[in-house]
């Protein structure tokens, strides 16, 4: 299985995932929610949902318990304590899987997915053929 690489700002972590996973469909989603704005600095975060067994982190992430959640349950973000990148989010509502951060790596694919689009701002078009959600899809 061939993989790809992507790693923090300062290079101290590394995160691979199996190539085949950035082409896999439906397993990459932009969020705008307020928590992954704020956790970026930015308009949201770009993820790929990955099987955690799949995922192979090289360095030691720092990790920020986060809490304010919209389900009350903490969800795990990763971030490098050196220079701040995001590296990975996981969640008691997602097991065995982990939410890398896709703006680690060179190439990011269009994301099917686009996540608390309720939250996009006004002069920020949502992306053509992706998938809308005003919050999280609904199973
Ligand atoms: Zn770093
Ligand atoms: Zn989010």
């Amino acid at each position: 299985m061939s993989s790809t690489t992507g790693k923090c700002l300062c290079g101290q972590i590394t995160v691979s995932i199996p190539k085949e996973a950035l082409n896999a469909n439906g397993n990459t989603a932009l969020c705008h929610c307020k928590n992954c704005c704020r956790a970026g600095g930015s308009l949201g975060s770009i993820n790929i949902i990955v099987l955690e067994s799949d995922v192979e982190i090289k360095g030691q992430p720092t990790i920020y318990q986060d809490s304010d959640t919209n389900s009350g349950a903490s969800v795990q973000r990763a971030f490098c304590g050196n220079c701040g990148s995001s590296v990975y989010t996981t969640s008691p509502n997602m097991p065995g899987v982990k939410v890398v951060k896709l703006g680690l790596f060179d190439d990011i694919p269009k994301p099917s997915l686009e996540l608390y689009c309720k939250s996009i701002p006004s002069w920020n078009k949502p992306i053509d053929g992706t998938k809308q959600f005003d919050t999280m899809p609904t199973k």
